[in-house]
């Protein structure tokens, strides 16, 4: 349960990626983690951890073992962006009397549960400070701050039944009453970061990355509380169960954890899973060709990305023989086409490493007649040759502004990561 109430706190903190990194990095500094620029195998201490972060919305831990490091890594990796609405560099338009944000959609996001939620704005601003000095920070409104109302069903006798959604047009929040001509958006923003912090008295908003989220709490449903129910379990319940595993982990196996930004729109950028960042730290640690090849040939990968659970109302979208159930354990996702990298060798070491710790595990393999979704393991094994194998919680409403996922499975995944970092096979 106090697992649960963590991930609650963490995913109520990581509102943008730039958030979730620096959730990550507290907990990380708090259990003795040390942030480095790059990672140094010669001067790293068995069983102590270190860290690095790029770009502020990727990072890459790791705990070093007491074996040689040519015995292999054991790797997690992570995504720290989800689907989003992000607010355009010149978001202020209006009619009507209502001023009202431009914004684009990030990534595959279902669009209708964005309606009629109070929406807060947050992410990373970059400020000429009144010292000359161009400053990245970042920014949480921690208030609704927008809204995008449903046009009621008197003015569309469709809705229920032929609605559909354009992005640019009826997805524009109302920010306030007035005309758009009177209403600054970076000037508001200059002084609402003032207000925070008094060293940005001044400063000119130069550039910045917002988004913005739903204000309402993570929480616990259910008349059991069964259900957790949360923005962005896509993909911050993975990175909150590695950076508990890391942290949990001993010197038993050099442990990594890999937390990449871009995922939901295809991984290729600096700082995606697509990205030079893991190669670099691989080489940082391991110089030499012939040793890093080595490295990475006995190593292992488990990329932790949502698993889509058998939804009780459209049963028909999963194959009878491989539905995970929710509540019922971490899901290995298979497909031969490569869409995950999942292989028999990974199945079976993850199935006995989870048999060892007492974890149930589901598989799952898409109806052969749908496409198959993919994640950051076909990627990262693409580009590093690591043997990965693909695996995630089950959830249902994936890519909505509010998911759902399982209590019980929680404890279930972080217990799984910790005995892969830890001596059990
Ligand atoms: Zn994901």
């Amino acid at each position: 349960m106090a697992e649960t109430t963590e991930l609650l706190t963490f995913l109520g903190e990581a509102v943008t990626p730039f958030h979730a990194v620096e959730a990550m990095t507290r907990r990380l500094k708090t259990a003795g983690f040390e942030e480095v620029e790059q990672f140094d195998a010669v001067q790293m201490a068995p069983g102590q951890g270190y860290f690095t972060v790029r770009q502020g919305s990727s990072l890459i831990a790791m705990r070093a073992g007491d074996a040689e490091l040519g015995a292999g890594l054991r790797l997690v990796g992570t995504h720290t962006d989800s689907p989003n609405l992000s607010v355009k560099p010149n978001p202020v338009k209006g009619r009507d009397g209502c001023v009202q944000l431009g914004v684009d959609v990030y990534g595959g996001a279902l669009l209708n549960p964005w309606f009629d939620r109070d929406l807060g704005v947050a992410g990373r601003v970059a400020l000429l400070s009144t010292d000359g000095e161009l400053e990245s920070v970042l920014f949480d409104s921690k208030r609704p701050v927008a809204v995008v109302p449903s046009l009621a069903i008197h003015l569309d006798r469709e809705a229920n039944t032929q609605r559909s959604v354009n992005a640019h047009k009826d997805v524009v929040p109302l920010a306030m009453l007035g005309e758009a001509q009177q209403f600054d958006f970076r000037q508001w923003l200059a002084e609402a970061l003032a207000k925070d912090d008094p060293r940005w008295q001044g400063a000119r908003v130069m550039d910045y990355e917002l988004s913005l989220y739903d204000t309402q709490r993570p929480g616990l449903v259910g008349i059991e509380e069964d259900f957790i129910t949360s923005a962005r379990l896509d993909n911050l319940l993975s990175c909150y169960a590695a950076v508990t595993a890391l942290i949990n982990a001993d010197d038993s196996h050099w442990s990594v954890l890999v937390a990449t930004d871009h995922e939901e729109v295809g991984s290729a950028s600096t700082v995606g899973a697509q990205g030079p960042m893991l190669m670099d730290a691989l080489t940082a640690i391991a110089p030499n060709v012939a040793d890093n090849q080595k490295l990475r040939a006995r190593s292992w990968m488990l990329s932790v990305d949502n698993a889509h659970a058998v939804h009780p109302n459209y049963a028909d979208r999963h194959d009878e023989q491989h539905n995970p159930k929710l509540g019922a354990g971490p899901v290995i996702k298979i497909n031969r086409n490569q869409r995950y990298a999942t292989n028999s060798e990974g199945a079976a070491r993850l199935r006995l490493i989870a048999e060892r710790a007492g974890v149930n595990v589901q598989s799952f393999v898409m109806r052969s007649d749908l496409a198959c979704g993919s994640t950051i393991g076909p990627i990262t094994a693409t580009e590093t040759g690591i043997a990965t194998t693909d695996i995630g919680v089950p959830t249902l409403a994936m890519h909505s502004v509010r998911e759902l996922a399982c209590a019980a499975d929680v404890p279930q995944i972080v217990s799984l990561l910790e005995a892969f970092y830890r001596r059990l096979a």
